[in-house]
């Protein structure tokens, strides 16, 4: 198995695949991509294997065995490390990744399929943007090759080209963004992380307006309007997501309520306000003094508990 040939092909034919252009070539792309990126990263871990372990440090199983009276680990099987795995021995090991531009492929992957009916050779150019960027960086740091050699000369122009539109594009939303007044650092951050629900494009242009209340998000791509209680209670999630995650595992207060004035899923706990309506509520219940949890948060200035017995008595 030689995995960089393997992970070079898969690129070339996601690109080729991105620009045939027609839904089941882009759903293809986007998946012969992250498929191209993981291999190009078991790569690394290949090469740091010692020649006679079976390539432990890439395979999901491995035994430790004796070699001439010494214990070595060797790999077992031809399973390799998902990418919970990848990521832990890439940090044990010192390989640095662009994660973030990572996870954003593979997000797009994930809902490419499912979620956006619509999507484009336009809509995806932020996808090949991010892949060019961390196939570049990745190639040239951590296997000291040169990426214009490797995916050769048609492969990588139609990516330099893609991430050079994007990134013009890009500039142009992010100087839309910063002249916006949020009022919501929670708002503000994941507003840039959401993506077109129709086509998948990330290049969300803010219509800006007096107050972001009433601001609209337009997709560059296809034209797609959304309102603020459309998309704010989606950029919260996507801002808060680790948070939201750590909550549930601890068993600890989600970092999102609903919110009493406006009812959207918007009310940001360590903000103290809702990032819809603007909304503060008092989070400490006026009948019984208990912090009122996030799930609980419509019923404010109550709890839940006393909410209900009031509810009762009427
Ligand atoms: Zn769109
Ligand atoms: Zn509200
Ligand atoms: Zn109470």
């Amino acid at each position: 198995m030689d995995l960089l040939t393997n992970a070079i092909e898969s690129i070339q034919v996601g690109i080729q695949d991105w620009e045939t252009g027609t839904r089941p070539r882009l759903l293809s792309a986007v998946r012969n991509i992250h498929a191209g990126i993981l291999l190009l990263f078991k790569e690394a871990l290949v090469r740091l294997s010692s020649p006679s372990s079976h390539d432990v440090l890439v395979k999901a199983q491995y035994k430790p065995v004796m070699v001439n009276g010494e214990i070595k680990l060797v790999g077992v099987g031809k399973k390799t490390v998902d990418v919970p795995k990848l990521k832990e021995r890439f940090k044990e090991f010192g390989i640095a990744a662009d994660w973030k531009l990572y996870d954003q492929i593979a997000d797009v992957r994930n809902d490419v399929e499912h979620y956006f009916a619509d999507v484009t050779h336009a809509s995806l150019r932020g996808v090949i943007a991010a892949a060019f960027v961390l196939i570049r960086e990745f190639m040239e740091r951590e296997l000291e090759e040169k990426p214009l050699e490797l995916l050769g000369q048609p492969t990588w122009q139609t990516m330099l080209k893609a991430q050079e539109l994007y990134a013009l594009e890009r500039a142009d939303c992010d100087k839309l963004f910063e002249g916006l007044n949020w009022s919501s650092e929670a708002l503000e951050t994941g507003v840039r992380m959401i993506r077109c629900r129709i086509c998948g494009s990330d290049l969300l242009r803010p219509d800006v307006t007096e107050s972001h209340w009433d601001s609209t998000l337009t997709c560059r791509s296809c034209g797609d309007v959304r309102t603020g209680d459309e998309f704010i209670p989606g950029a919260l999630e996507a801002a808060l997501e680790v948070e939201s995650w750590v909550a549930a595992k601890d068993g600890a207060d989600d970092p999102i309520g609903e919110c009493p004035s406006c009812d959207g899923q918007t009310y940001v706990m360590s903000e103290g306000a809702c990032a819809l309506c603007g909304e503060s509520a008092t989070q400490k219940c006026e009948s019984c003094g208990t912090a009122i949890p996030a799930n609980e948060m419509g019923s404010s200035p109550l709890c839940g508990w006393c909410d209900h017995m009031m509810s009762k008595d009427d």
